[in-house]
């Protein structure tokens, strides 16, 4: 019989079957925290050679771990240690398959990086509204993979609300085209919605029909300090009701997290850093199918209801495109300038946006009282009720040391909470290999036996990127 390497090679073409070298950046995770070890890294460039790849590793029993981008958070996409699974990596496929005006799609492969997708719609005067910090490296494949949401879902909703349909190859090998492109289609179960969110487990996404909206005629951006999390929820609301759709974005900064900004970039501007009494700051986004000229008088008119309620001190709204984006460069700057001050344990969680102030003040009191000299870096996107509530070693101290007596309390106190409030462990980045016990543990048996009863009648030989978000005997 022939080696399967050297199936894939004919396939593929052998420059695009890696084995040698340098191959860190398909092997080790975003975040450097997991190093694994290929049987290779595979590049198919058409979906007719991902069907080829699947089938010629399927007849082989091999295992095989789609890959974007590579910049996941949750371990998804980068092998285990065995040496003995293939990555499947959709860089190649990045054609931009057609464009539909009147219906307002756009077809694109999976490869696709999510800035590119952005280009390919305003190029054509329209708005693909998925956002991220990692847009120059993800793709529509890992975005739709993952269900990712960014900075505009308060508007346009998750990855999955910006998909009209899926082109997939199955585990078995077959190609399932569904990219119809209908906003109505009630024939049966959603297959689509299957397998976004799926994180490669179920089959391998390669091309995908997307929503394009019309570009607004003017983005504005205010920054706020507010004097509690309360607060900030109030102005939500506040927002909510003054703006309508026009509301597409709404993020929260604890003043820990944007002092790390001001620490470690001393270069960014940080409005109201020291206010003493605004442990939070807001960054709202006013997006205006009129003008700008319309966009500001109804901001004014937000701010101004605000600081009649109270619920906002001190507030400032740019005055150019370039002010707008160094306000949203300091908000994405956070997860960085955390990095930079060192280690720490991240959280990405969900709770109802009414609950977030007294999950707040729960999990804080909680974290100081049983970790002494915990310091939380709070922030996110709060419009979607998702905090990325994470936690950084004490100042003084060993932070190695920290994490490995700390994290699983860190983790077990935080969840716990999150549980309690009726919350998500992980409200956009998936479960990954990192969260597969806390699905376990969160997950009801019910909804558990739901998953493996999907995963075993799609994937029956477990091949599809075994040990994430189920584990692995569950897979088989
Ligand atoms: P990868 O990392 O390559 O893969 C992610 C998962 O999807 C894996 O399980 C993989 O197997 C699967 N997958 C990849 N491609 C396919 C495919 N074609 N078919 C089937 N499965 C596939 N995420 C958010 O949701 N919101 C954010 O705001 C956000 N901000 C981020 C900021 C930074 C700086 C970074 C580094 C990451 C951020 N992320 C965020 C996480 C990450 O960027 C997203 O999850 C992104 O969608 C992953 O895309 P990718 O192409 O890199 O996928």
């Amino acid at each position: 019989m022939t080696p399967l390497l050297d199936i894939l090679r004919q396939i593929v073409g052998a420059p695009h079957v890696l084995t040698e070298g340098d191959l860190s950046a398909w092997e080790q995770d975003w975040r450097r925290r997991s190093h694994g070890k290929a049987l290779a890294v595979v590049r198919p460039a058409s979906t007719a050679e991902v069907a080829a790849v699947v089938r010629a590793c399927a007849d082989n029993g091999t295992s095989i771990v789609p890959q974007g981008g590579n910049t996941g958070l949750s371990v998804g996409s980068t092998p285990d240690t065995s040496g003995t699974q293939v990555v499947l990596s959709l860089q190649r496929m990045q054609a931009v398959r057609g464009l539909d005006r009147d219906n307002l799609t756009l077809t694109v492969e999976a490869g696709c990086i999510l800035q590119n997708v952005q280009q390919a719609a305003a190029d054509a005067g329209l708005l693909f509204p998925l956002s991220l910090a990692a847009e120059g490296s993800c793709t529509i494949g890992g975005n739709l993979g993952t269900n990712a949401g960014g900075t505009q879902v308060v508007r346009y909703g998750n990855s999955r609300d910006l998909c009209l349909g899926l082109e997939v190859v199955t585990p078995r090998g077959e190609i399932w085209d569904g990219l119809k492109g209908l906003r109505k289609d009630n024939t049966g179960y959603d297959l689509r919605d299957l397998f976004i969110g799926s994180e490669g487990t179920l089959g391998v996404i390669t091309a995908a029909t997307l929503k394009l909206f019309p570009q607004p005629a003017a983005r504005l951006t205010a920054w706020a300090a507010v004097p509690s999390m309360e607060a900030a929820v109030r102005l939500l609301g506040l927002a909510h009701r003054q703006l309508g759709a026009g509301l597409t974005g709404f993020e929260v900064m604890g003043q820990f997290a944007l002092s790390l900004v001001v620490r470690h970039m001393p270069q960014l501007r940080v409005p109201f850093a020291d206010m003493a009494e605004a442990p939070y700051c807001v960054l709202l986004e006013n997006s205006d199918s009129e003008s700008e000229e319309h966009a500001r008088s109804r901001f004014e008119a937000l701010l101004e209801m605000a600081f009649e309620d109270g619920c906002v001190l001190d507030a400032v709204v740019a005055e150019s495109i370039s002010q707008a984006k160094g306000l949203w460069h300091v908000r994405e700057s956070i997860p960085l300038a955390q990095a930079e001050e060192g280690l720490n344990i991240k959280h990405d969680i969900s709770i109802a946006a009414s609950r977030i102030p007294a999950f707040v003040a729960h999990a804080d009191a909680l974290l100081q009282a049983e970790i002494p000299g915990v310091r939380l870096v709070n922030f996110g996107h709060l419009g979607d009720g998702n905090l990325h509530y994470n936690v950084q070693a004490p100042a003084d101290g060993d932070p190695k040391a920290f994490l490995r007596e700390q994290e699983e309390r860190v983790n077990h106190l935080v969840y716990e909470a999150v549980a309690q409030f009726g919350g998500s462990f992980s409200a956009e980045h998936g479960v990954g290999a990192l969260k597969v016990d806390k699905l376990q543990q969160y997950h009801s048996p019910v909804a558990l036996g739901m998953m493996r009863a999907i995963k075993q009648a799609l994937d029956p030989k477990g091949i599809m990127n075994p040990g994430c978000v189920l584990p692995r005997q569950d897979a088989a």
